[in-house]
Parts: structure tokens; C-alpha cells; sequence
């Protein structure tokens, strides 16, 4: 089917849907500045030595890294993105009545940012806007702790027990949590339409959800610029840009 004759079609389902779910993943916040990890200008694509700053077990044990994952945070492209057509696309969704859930893999605040409610978007792999010690479970909100950067310390540890302090967010060898994780897989499994944005659905359980849609009867869209493993059970895949075409067919 030629792209135009194909959004059209996936408009009309989601016109004629009353449960849309949405799966968020980092290609949805490229358009605001903010990198995803494996497309072409992804963080690791270009320096794989980065997905250690993501990886737990050098996190706990290498001060360095630390430092380093800390001077990251400093500068996350987060704090002065601002959200594009593409999360824009989702508040109107929502104000529509249609948004049954907007679960999203990324950790950085932007559809809160744009306007969808936040009882509506379910972060699996946390958010950057807190910090959570690793020792006692406190959490607080990040810009105080990098105030603190700002004030010379490197690796400032938890004020409370002295811990270690990390961004609130799932890194690699982390467990995720498992009711945030059932209350995704139960979204997904509800949807009458399930549509994965911006997502190389290489991320586990999470990219599950794809298949639980469909099992459950879902239609399922595809909108990602280059394939996913997914895109053989898909009723639609659309290779476009997000910005572009997430407005058109929601
Ligand atoms: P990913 O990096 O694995 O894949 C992103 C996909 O989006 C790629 O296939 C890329 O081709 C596509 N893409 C990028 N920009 C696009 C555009 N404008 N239009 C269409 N397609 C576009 O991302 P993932 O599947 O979300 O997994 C990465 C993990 O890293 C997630 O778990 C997430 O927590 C984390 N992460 C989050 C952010 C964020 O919060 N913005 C950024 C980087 C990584």
C-alpha cells in the first residue's frame, strides 16, 4: 500500500478505537534533542564505551563512572528539551477520550511536559527527575542533587545514610518493577488499537507488549524509521518521521 493510503487506514482505526494504548521509546524525543541510544546518531552507536554509564554493576562499583554518569546528568539534554509534534499528538489523544495508556521506556518527562496526566503515563524504566538512594530507597528531586554537583562534590551520596545516589531510573542489570511492568502488560492486553512509536523494541519484557496486543486482538501499528522484530506481526508499519506523521494518524 502506498505510505499515504496506509495512514489514512491507520487513522481510521484509531478514529474507530476506543482503547488506544501507546508505547513510547527514544526515538519519540530525537525531534526535541535528545539522543537515542541504538538509531544512527544513537549514544552507543557512537560510543559504545557509554552503555557502561548505564549498566549498574559499574555503577555500583566504580566511583569513576560515577563521576562521570554524574557530569552526564549535569548536562542531559532533558532539562531544556521541549516536547515535539510527536508527544503533542499524544495530549490531543488524550483529551480525545482514546488514551487508555501511554506507556513509555523513556525516562525523560516529556509527555508529563507536554500535557498528558500523569496517572496515564507509566515510566517502566523510571524517570530522571528524581534520584533514589541505592542503600535506603529515598528519592528526591534531581535538580537538588545536582545543585550539589554545582557546589563541588562529585559523587555526593545520600544526605540521609550515606549511599550511593543514582538518577530514579531502570539501568542495565537492574530488576525492573514488577507492578509497573503488570499495569503495562495489562494496558497492552486491553487495547482495541496498540501503537509502539519511536521504539527498536530490543528492550525486554517491555517490547512483549507488542504481542500481547496483538494475541489479545489488538491492531497493531508500527511507527519507527528503521525495522523491529515486530514488524512481521504489525497490521501496519511506518517507516516515517515521527513528528511528521504520529499528528496524521492520531
Ligand atoms: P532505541 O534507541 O533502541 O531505538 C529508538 C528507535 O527510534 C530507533 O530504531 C530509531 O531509528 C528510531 N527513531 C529515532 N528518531 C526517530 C524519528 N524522528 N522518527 C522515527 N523513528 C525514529 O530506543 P528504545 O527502544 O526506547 O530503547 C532505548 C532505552 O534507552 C530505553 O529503555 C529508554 O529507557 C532509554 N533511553 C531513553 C531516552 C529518553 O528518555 N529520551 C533516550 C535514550 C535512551
Amino acid at each position: 500500500m502506498h505510505p499515504a493510503a496506509l495512514i489514512d487506514a491507520v487513522r481510521g482505526w484509531v478514529a474507530s478505537s476506543e482503547r488506544v494504548v501507546v508505547l513510547t521509546g527514544a526515538g519519540i524525543s530525537t525531534e526535541s534533542g535528545i539522543p537515542d541510544f541504538r538509531g544512527p546518531q544513537g549514544v552507543w552507536t557512537r560510543d559504545p564505551q557509554a552503555e557502561k554509564l548505564s549498566d549498574i554493576r559499574y555503577y555500583m562499583a566504580d566511583a569513576e563512572i560515577r563521576k562521570k554518569a554524574w557530569q552526564a546528568r549535569l548536562v542531559h539534554p532533558a532539562w531544556e528539551a521541549q516536547p515535539n509534534a510527536g508527544h503533542e499528538a499524544l495530549v490531543d489523544l488524550e483529551r480525545r477520550g482514546k488514551l487508555h495508556a501511554l506507556i513509555t521506556q523513556n525516562i525523560d518527562g516529556l509527555h508529563q511536559k507536554a500535557g498528558n496526566s500523569p496517572e496515564r503515563v507509566i515510566e517502566v524504566h523510571g524517570t530522571v527527575m528524581k534520584v533514589v538512594c541505592m542503600r535506603c530507597g529515598w528519592k528526591g528531586p534531581m535538580q537538588e542533587t545536582l545543585v550539589r554537583l554545582l557546589t563541588g562534590e562529585d559523587d555526593p551520596p545520600c544526605t540521609l545514610c550515606g549511599g550511593i545516589l543514582k538518577s530514579d531510573t531502570i539501568s542495565f542489570g537492574q530488576n525492573l518493577v514488577p507492578e509497573v511492568i503488570e499495569r503495562a502488560m495489562r494496558s497492552a492486553a486491553e487495547a482495541d488499537c496498540f501503537i509502539a512509536v519511536g521504539t527498536s523494541l530490543q528492550v525486554y519484557p517491555i517490547a512483549g507488549a507488542v504481542s500481547t496486543a496483538k494475541s489479545a486482538g489488538a491492531r497493531v501499528v508500527i511507527l519507527n524509521a528503521e525495522p523491529t522484530p515486530f514488524d512481521d506481526i504489525a497490521d501496519a508499519v511506518l517507516a516515517e518521521a515521527i513528528g511528521k506523521t504520529l499528528p496524521r494518524i492520531v
